[in-house]
């Protein structure tokens, strides 16, 4: 397989679906989340009220919240003012420094940070790759920018789930 570490080891249709007590469950006490698709829609600079109503639950329940995108810094610090959290961008996922870094911003081990994204060849590697918990999410909708690419990676995206699910019945254990 092409890609490894790619495989959730949650999966939610929407963020605002994850509760308290599942991220309890997971052991986790930080959460990071990513932008696009995850907690706004794609490419834009409105912070949706259901996912503020969220992250304002996830924080008083005393699981801390940051931004990790690979947005540019300027955008990622507006949304981040917008949500009340700090934010590291750009993250350039699927590298780990950015999870690293969080985990030592929040104070928490790897082991307790759960990385929220959309995308498993950035948000689920990256914190596989790290050893945080990794959540996948269903991206709230189709991109509209750079279409042609987003088409091409959702296709390699559930190719890989399939290969996966495919290997895993065969009992052959993959990344
Ligand atoms: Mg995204």
């Amino acid at each position: 397989m092409k890609y490894k570490n790619a495989y959730p080891k949650y999966q939610f249709r929407r963020i605002t679906d994850i509760t308290v007590e599942d991220l309890r469950k997971m052991g986790a006490k930080a959460v990071a989340v990513d932008l696009d698709n995850t907690t706004v829609i794609d490419s834009s600079y409105k912070l949706p009220e259901e996912t503020r109503k969220w992250i304002e639950t996830v924080r008083e329940a005393g699981i801390q919240v940051i931004i990790i995108s690979n947005t540019w810094f300027t955008r990622a610090w507006y949304l981040g003012k917008k949500m009340g959290v700090p934010f590291i961008a750009p993250a350039h996922k699927p590298h780990t420094r950015a999870i690293r870094k969080a985990a030592k911003m929040l104070d928490v081990k790897l082991e307790n940070i759960a990385m929220i994204g959309d995308q498993l060849f950035t948000d689920i590697i990256s914190a596989n790759k790290a050893g945080a918990i990794s959540i996948r999410v269903e991206p709230m909708e189709k991109e509209k920018l750079f279409a042609g690419h987003f088409k091409k990676v959702r296709a390699r995206e559930r190719e890989y789930m399939k290969q996966h699910r495919a290997e895993n019945k065969k009992g052959k254990c993959t990344a």
